[in-house]
């Protein structure tokens, strides 16, 4: 059997998913989890919890400047979130293209936020948007023995 090439670099790359608390209200909790296992993806975290209002200022601080923010920070503070690291080949990339836009509206049908929600205040996932930010909001989030070190499958499959 020929096996395509794969570096570790790029199989290893991680994201940060973040369910809302619209997400976990309207229960699609599963359907997003679905989601990414189905696309091939691999499940490296994952943590349920009420996010204090100090980790979400954080984690939103490139938007500190913006309108939305303390609304944005309120938001993210009303309920519990779904937090997880997820790896895979592009999977910052990926993992944006199956969320959609940030504004629902923008969003094609078959992306998560184009499926699932209509307006921008309450799109009920968070995506990192690079890899550099991935690796900085993953620290935020979890500790690194939080992050499970495990074999899922053969990569030449997938
Ligand atoms: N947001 C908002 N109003 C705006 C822009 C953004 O309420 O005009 C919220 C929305 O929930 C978005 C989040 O702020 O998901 C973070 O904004 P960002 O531009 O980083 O969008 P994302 O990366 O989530 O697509
Ligand atoms: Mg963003």
């Amino acid at each position: 059997m020929v096996r395509p090439a794969l570096t570790m670099a790029s199989i290893a790359e991680r994201t940060f998913i973040a369910i809302k608390p619209d997400g976990v209200q309207r229960g699609l909790v599963g359907e997003i989890i679905k989601r990414f296992e189905q696309k091939g993806f691999k499940l490296v975290a994952m943590k349920f919890m009420h996010a204090s209002e100090d980790l979400l200022r954080e984690h939103y601080i490139d938007l500190k400047d913006r309108p939305f923010y303390p609304g944005l920070v309120e938001y993210m503070h009303s309920g519990p979130v779904v937090a997880m690291v997820w790896e895979g080949l592009n999977v910052v990339k990926a993992g944006r293209v199956m969320l959609g836009e940030t504004n629902p509206a923008d969003s094609k049908p078959g992306t998560i936020r184009g499926d699932f929600c209509i307006q921008m205040s309450r799109n009920i996932i968070h995506g990192s948007n690079s890899v550099e930010n991935a690796e900085i909001e993953i620290n935020l989030w979890f500790t690194p023995d939080e992050l499970v070190d495990y074999t899922c499958c053969e990569h030449e499959w997938i």
